[in-house]
C-alpha cells in the first residue's frame, strides 16, 4: 500500500506490537499503513508485523459484545449485567476472602495511562496488594540490576542513533535480526563507520550471522563469561582505575570474586575458549566507544539479576557507562515494557518508579490518590507466584486480567492453566478471544491501540504519543471506561472520573513529580513536537533526558554500585533423562503469545507453526529429519513441534518459540524457578527429551 502522508487523513502514531515503537502512518482508518519517515527511531522503516497491524482493526474474530459464562457457555450479554457480574464477583472475594484475595494481571501492552490506573485502582478500589503484570516475565532480571547498580532502570541509557557511533558493540542472548529488524539499520550504520559487533548466543541465529565475532555460549553460563571476561579485563590492564575510584564503589570484592574465573574454568562452563574471549575483551577495553546490550537470554534466568550485574561490572571496569556512544543497557521486549513498569501495576512500585514500602514514597501518592497513606496494601505476590496462588486456600480467588495472554505467556502452562481453571471468578479485559477468555466468567471488550490515544515509554526511555487512528467497532469500550464504571459500583468513582487518556496522564504527571521515573515536564502537546520526551523530565521548561550517567549516577552519592556475583547452575540441569537444554525466543511473524499475530493471515502463512531447531548430530541420534514430527517432554509435560534440522545450534540445545498454546506450547515444558531478587521465571532454560517422532 502506498503511503497516504499527504493524505489528510493519515495519522502519524504508533506499531502496537516491541517496544522499538516504529513510528507509522495509518490512512483511512486503518486501510493504509506506511513506516514513517520522520520518526527517528525507525526512520520509515517497520518489520512484516508494523506491516500487517491494521488487519486486526476489522477482523471478524474482533469482539463486539461483552460475554458472560452461562451453565459452562459464553453467552453474549450487555455491558451492565457484564460489568455488575464482575463488579459482584470482586465484592463477594473480598467480603469472603478479603482484599488481598482479589488479583489483578496487567500487561507491557498497557499505555502508561492504563498501567497507571489498573495500579491505582487494585490499591484503591480494591485494596489489593496483589496486582503484577507480564512485564516481569520480560524485564524484571535487567531492571533490579540497573536499579542496583545504576540507581535507576532505564532499558537504554542512550538513544539508539548512539549505537551506530559505537566502535564495538557486544550483543548478548538478543535476536534482533528477528525480534527488531528495524533497529538493525543503527547496527548496520556501525559496520558501516568500521565498528565491530560481537554476539553471544546458544543459536547462530539471523543476528549472530552478522556478527565479526560469535559466541555459541552454553545455556545458562553467561554470568560465568562474563566475570572471565573482567578476569581477563584485569589481567591485561584494561580497566580504568580512575573511573573505578572517583564514580564507582565495591570494585575490590568484584576484582577478588573473579580471580576464580580464569579462562580454563570459564571454558568448561561457558564452552568459549580464552583466543575468543581475550579478543573480545580487547575490544570492548581498547576501543575510543563500546557498548555492551543484553537480551532475554542472560536475563530470563533463574540468576538473571546476578547475570545482568555481571555484565554491568564488567562495563564499569572498562569506565563504558556515560562515556559517549558507550556502556551497559538491555532491549526492553514489549511495546511498554519500560512504560509499564514505572506507573505501578508491579508488585512492589508505584508510579514515578516509587517503592510501594518506602514511607515517604507511599505519602507522596496517597496524597495525590486523596486517601491516607496508611490504607495503601503494601508489597503484593509477583507475576507467576499470583497466579500460582489461583483457586488455593488463602491465594487468589477472583483474577481481573487486563492485556494478557497469561494461559500461554507463563511458564509450566499446564499447572497455570489448571490454576485459571479453579478461579472463583476470572475476568478479561481483550479485543479477541483466547486461551485465557476460556476459563473466563465475564470478557469485556475492548478497545485496541489504534481506536485510542495514549502514550507509551519505548525502549530508549523516550515518552511518545500512540494516536487514535480509527473508530472502534460499536459495542466495544475503553479500558479506561471499564475501570470508571466498575469503580462507580463499588463506591469510589469520585477517584476514577477520567474520560479520556490526557485527564489521567495530567495525573500522573503529578502522581510522577520527584519520583526517578519523572515524567511531570512530559505534556502531549510535547511530545507532539518534540518526537517523544525522554525522561526523567522534571519540568515543562527541561529539555528532558536523551542520556543518562555523562556526570553522575542516580544513587544518591552519585556513584555507580559493584556487586560481586558467581556462577550457579540453573533451576534444572540436562541429566541422562532430559539430556537436551531446551530455550524459547520470537518469531518475526509472531508476537508473545501470538493471540493478535496468529490471527493475521500473512504472518500465520510464512509462519503457521512452530518448528523445534535440532542439530544433525542429535538428529542422526534421534532419527530426526526436518519435517517430522517431534514430541518433546520436560518433568512438567509435552509439547509438538516440526523439526528443522540445522547446524545453527548447539548440539546439546533445542530451541522453539513461544508464541502458541495447546499442544504446541513451548511453555508448557517450561519450568518455574525463579530469580530470588526479580522473580523472574527461568524461560531460557529447562531440560527435556524426545519422545516421539514420526514423519
Ligand atoms: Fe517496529 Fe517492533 Fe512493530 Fe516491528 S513489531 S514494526 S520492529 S515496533
Amino acid at each position: 500500500m502506498t503511503l497516504a502522508l499527504a493524505d489528510e487523513l493519515a495519522i502519524r502514531t504508533h506499531c502496537p506490537y516491541c517496544a522499538f515503537q516504529c513510528g507509522m502512518v495509518v490512512g483511512d482508518g486503518g486501510d493504509s499503513v506506511e513506516g514513517d519517515p520522520h520518526f527517528p527511531v525507525n526512520n520509515g522503516q517497520l518489520c512484516i508485523k508494523g506491516w500487517t497491524s491494521t488487519t486486526l482493526l476489522r477482523h471478524p474474530d474482533r469482539l463486539t459484545e461483552p460475554l458472560i459464562r452461562v451453565n459452562g457457555e459464553l453467552v453474549p450479554t450487555d455491558w451492565d449485567t457484564a460489568l455488575d457480574a464482575a463488579a459482584e464477583a470482586i465484592r463477594n472475594t473480598k467480603a469472603t476472602h478479603g482484599a488481598d484475595a482479589v488479583g489483578f494481571f496487567g500487561s507491557g501492552a498497557l499505555t502508561n495511562e492504563k498501567a497507571y490506573l489498573l495500579g491505582k485502582f487494585a490499591r484503591v478500589a480494591v485494596g489489593t496488594a496483589n496486582i503484577d503484570y507480564n512485564g516481569r516475565y520480560c524485564m524484571a532480571s535487567a531492571a533490579a540490576a540497573a536499579n542496583r547498580a545504576f540507581g535507576i532502570d532505564r532499558g537504554l541509557p542512550f538513544p539508539v542513533e548512539d549505537i551506530a557511533k559505537a566502535d564495538v558493540v557486544l550483543l548478548i542472548g538478543s535476536n534482533i535480526a528477528e525480534t527488531m529488524p528495524p533497529l538493525l539499520q543503527w547496527f548496520e550504520k556501525q559496520k558501516q563507520a568500521g565498528g565491530r559487533l560481537a554476539v553471544i548466543d546458544p543459536r547462530k541465529t539471523p543476528t549472530a550471522r552478522a556478527a565479526d565475532l560469535f559466541l555459541p555460549i552454553t545455556p545458562g553460563s553467561d554470568l560465568a563469561l562474563a566475570n572471565g571476561l573482567l578476569y581477563l579485563a584485569i589481567e591485561e590492564n584494561l580497566i580504568q582505575r580512575k573511573f573505578i575510584a572517583e564514580r564507582t564503589w565495591g570494585f575490590d570484592a568484584v576484582r577478588r570474586s573473579v580471580l576464580a574465573y580464569h579462562p580454563a574454568h570459564v571454558e568448561r562452563l561457558t564452552c568459549i575458549g580464552e583466543a575468543s574471549l581475550r579478543k573480545l575483551v580487547r575490544w570492548l577495553g581498547t576501543s575510543n566507544s563500546a557498548m555492551i546490550l543484553s537480551g532475554r537470554g542472560p536475563e530470563q534466568q533463574s540468576k538473571g539479576v546476578d547475570t545482568a550485574t555481571a555484565f554491568i561490572n564488567l562495563a564499569l571496569a572498562l569506565g563504558l557507562p556515560g562515556k559517549p556512544a558507550s556502556g551497559w543497557g538491555t532491549l526492553t521486549g514489549q511495546g511498554n515494557g519500560q512504560g509499564g513498569r514505572e506507573h505501578g501495576q508491579k508488585a512492589d512500585q508505584l508510579p514515578g518508579y516509587r517503592l510501594i514500602d518506602n514511607p515517604t514514597h507511599r505519602e507522596h501518592i496517597a496524597k495525590i490518590w486523596d486517601i491516607e497513606a496508611s490504607t495503601l496494601p503494601r508489597k503484593g505476590k509477583s507475576a507467576f507466584e499470583l497466579l500460582d496462588a489461583m483457586g488455593t486456600e488463602g491465594g487468589i480467588r477472583t483474577l481481573f486480567v487486563m492485556g494478557s495472554n497469561v494461559a500461554v505467556a507463563s511458564p509450566d502452562a499446564i499447572r497455570i492453566e489448571k490454576r485459571l481453571a479453579s478461579l472463583d471468578h476470572l475476568v478479561v479485559c481483550d479485543a479477541f478471544l483466547n486461551e485465557t477468555t476460556a476459563h473466563a466468567d465475564v470478557v469485556l471488550p475492548v478497545y485496541q491501540w489504534a481506536e485510542e490515544d495514549g502514550t507509551l515509554t519505548n525502549l530508549e526511555g523516550r515518552v511518545i504519543r500512540r494516536r487514535r487512528v480509527a473508530r472502534p467497532p460499536r459495542g466495544v469500550r475503553g479500558d479506561i471506561d471499564v475501570l470508571r464504571e466498575l469503580a462507580d459500583r463499588l463506591g469510589c468513582v469520585d477517584k476514577f472520573a477520567f474520560q479520556s487518556p490526557r485527564e489521567v496522564f495530567d495525573e500522573l504527571r503529578r502522581a510522577t513529580a520527584g519520583g526517578v521515573a519523572d515524567y511531570s515536564g512530559i505534556t502531549y502537546d510535547r511530545i507532539e513536537r518534540e518526537d517523544g520526551v525522554f525522561w526523567p523530565c522534571p519540568g515543562e521548561e527541561h529539555p528532558g533526558t536523551p542520556r543518562l550517567f555523562a556526570e553522575r549516577f542516580l544513587h544518591a552519592d552519585g556513584k555507580a554500585r559493584f556487586m560481586a556475583v558467581e556462577h550457579r547452575p540453573a533451576g534444572e540441569e540436562p541429566d541422562s533423562q532430559y539430556p537436551f537444554y531446551f530455550t524459547t525466543g520470537r518469531y518475526k511473524e509472531h508476537y508473545n503469545s501470538g493471540a493478535q499475530t496468529r490471527r493475521v493471515g500473512a504472518l500465520l502463512k510464512a509462519k503457521p507453526l512452530p518448528i523445534v531447531q535440532i542439530h544433525p548430530a542429535a538428529a542422526r541420534r534421534h532419527r530426526v529429519a526436518s519435517g517430522n514430527a517431534v514430541t518433546l517432554e520436560s518433568r512438567r509435560g509435552r509439547s509438538e513441534f516440526h523439526a528443522e534440522v540445522t547446524p545453527e545450534i548447539r548440539p546439546d540445545t533445542l530451541f522453539a518459540p513461544f508464541h502458541w498454546g495447546g499442544r504446541d506450547s513451548a511453555n508448557r515444558l517450561v519450568g518455574a524457578a525463579l530469580d530470588p531478587i526479580s522473580r523472574m521465571p527461568e524461560f531460557k532454560i529447562s531440560a527435556v527429551q524426545i519422545v516421539g517422532v514420526s514423519s
